[in-house]
């Protein structure tokens, strides 16, 4: 294994967050993928419990998007996509608009998931401006959040260290999260308790006047704090509250849109549809950077089909339906219908989750939460070190050929869809050994 710490030449390299300072101490090189595995670069098979992060949900090596895109780079390698464009990126919109929750039927593309949602906010305050709602520009977020690290992302996040050393955008609030461990504990499914949390809209609305507000955005599915489920009944009174004060809803769909709770979108899961959902990771396999935010047609046609001086989206990016991201995601889109896998975790849920819940006797566990193919495994903070034992946990697994992925003390799992029976068995006997060895 190369030894990064004492070889100057990857020294360069400036990892995200701060991963240097861990990955100097015990240095972790991927070199291939294919399937449900990972290799790591001295050899070693590693089951990929998390589907790299969280988004290569057909499985690795799909040769048929390589060879797309390959093909699409030969013919048509880029293209400007402001005042003009290529058919690849409208067949691709096309296509999503079909697969998409009812409605949501225009598609603007972005080159990332915090583009996505950066895109998503934006819209939502030109779409009021343009009806006539100019005074509405507060965005509402929620305590736990994870929108990605744009300035607008950080804003309506709602994790503390992404937000300590910026400043983030003046207006903002945020609901409460609706993780309680008290009160749902071990949940089969959807937790009973906590619906009550979606008022919280009413009480910001109160304070600050719904005249100001223009969206709220939430995660379905909470997934990068540690896979937090919404109560039942929640996601409909959120959409409840929004549409009597006038308020758009947003869905932060990157994580469990194409797929992962057993449906195409958690929209599709839940009954609830948003104004605006953004998505990227699935969207092409994880091969390709690129997101797309899902719009209503009427906030599209309020911004695109007025009288000349009227409110426009002025935005877009370089990348945006980026012809080699369409040709990726076309072949994806293909591979999700072929194999049925936008729907897989409806039949392997039942499965998946009693897979799960058989760790609850392990070592240190306090909560399990599944949903669709995902889950999160709560553990009791070491008092003296909270997320210590997951991360041991994550190393050990690691080392024995399983990847999962950690935060906080909550190990969460997403394994590519294409998992099979025989993959959760051994992750859940990885797992059980992990947590036994765990001080
Ligand atoms: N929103 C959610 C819900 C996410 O999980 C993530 C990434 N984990 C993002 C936004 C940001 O996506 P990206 O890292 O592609 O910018």
């Amino acid at each position: 294994m190369n030894d990064i710490s004492n070889n100057s030449g990857m020294q360069a390299y400036w990892m995200p967050f701060t991963a240097n300072r861990q990955f100097k101490a015990a240095p972790r090189l991927l070199a291939r993928a294919q399937g449900m595995y990972y290799q790591s670069d001295d050899g070693r098979g590693v089951l990929d419990g998390t589907a790299g992060l969280w988004c290569v949900n057909a499985g690795h090596g799909r040769r048929r998007i390589s060879e797309a895109v390959a093909e699409q780079l030969d013919r048509l390698d880029y293209a400007p996509s402001f005042q003009m464009g290529h058919d690849k990126a409208f067949e691709f919109a096309d296509r999503l608009s079909r697969i998409a929750p009812a409605g949501l039927d225009r598609i603007f593309f972005t080159g990332s998931g915090s583009e996505s949602v950066d895109t998503a906010l934006k819209i939502a305050i030109a779409y009021q401006r343009a009806i006539g709602q100019g005074t509405r520009t507060r965005l509402i977020g929620r305590e736990r959040g994870y929108h990605g690290v744009g300035f607008g992302g950080i804003t309506v996040g709602g994790i503390v260290n992404n937000r300590r050393v910026f400043p983030t955008l003046t207006g903002a609030d945020h609901l409460r999260h609706t993780h309680d461990p008290d009160r749902n504990a071990f949940s089969p499914g959807l937790p009973e308790h906590g619906a009550e949390l979606a008022d919280d809209l009413e009480r910001i609305v109160a304070l600050h006047g719904a005249e100001t507000i223009a969206a709220v955005i939430v995660e379905p599915v909470a997934g990068s704090t540690g896979v937090l489920l919404p109560p039942k009944g929640y996601l409909q009174r959120l959409r409840e509250i929004a549409d009597r004060h006038g308020i758009l809803l947003i869905f932060d769909e990157v994580i469990t849109g194409f797929g992962r709770l057993g449906a195409p979108f958690a929209a599709d899961y839940f009954g609830v549809t948003p104004d605006l959902m953004t998505t990227a990771k699935g969207l092409t396999n994880g091969v390709f950077p690129m997101g797309a935010v899902f719009a209503r047609r009427a906030i599209h046609d309020a911004l695109m089909t007025g009288p000349e001086n009227a409110i426009e989206l002025f935005h877009g990016y370089t990348y945006s339906g980026h012809p080699a991201g369409c040709a990726a995601g076309l072949a994806t889109l293909d591979i999700y219908a072929e194999e049925g896998l936008l729907t897989r975790g409806a039949t392997l849920g039942d499965y998946w989750r009693d897979a799960m819940h058989t760790l609850r006797a392990a070592p240190h566990v306090i909560d399990i939460r599944t949903l669709g193919l995902v889950a999160g495994i709560e553990l009791r903070s070491r008092p003296d070190a909270a997320g210590a034992r997951a991360y041991e946990a994550f190393v050990d697994c690691f080392n024995r050929g399983l990847l999962i992925r950690v935060t906080g003390d909550i190990i969460a799992l997403s394994p590519p869809l294409i998992v099979e029976r025989s993959h959760i068995d051994t992750i859940v006997a990885q797992l059980r050994d992990a947590l036994s060895r765990i001080a």
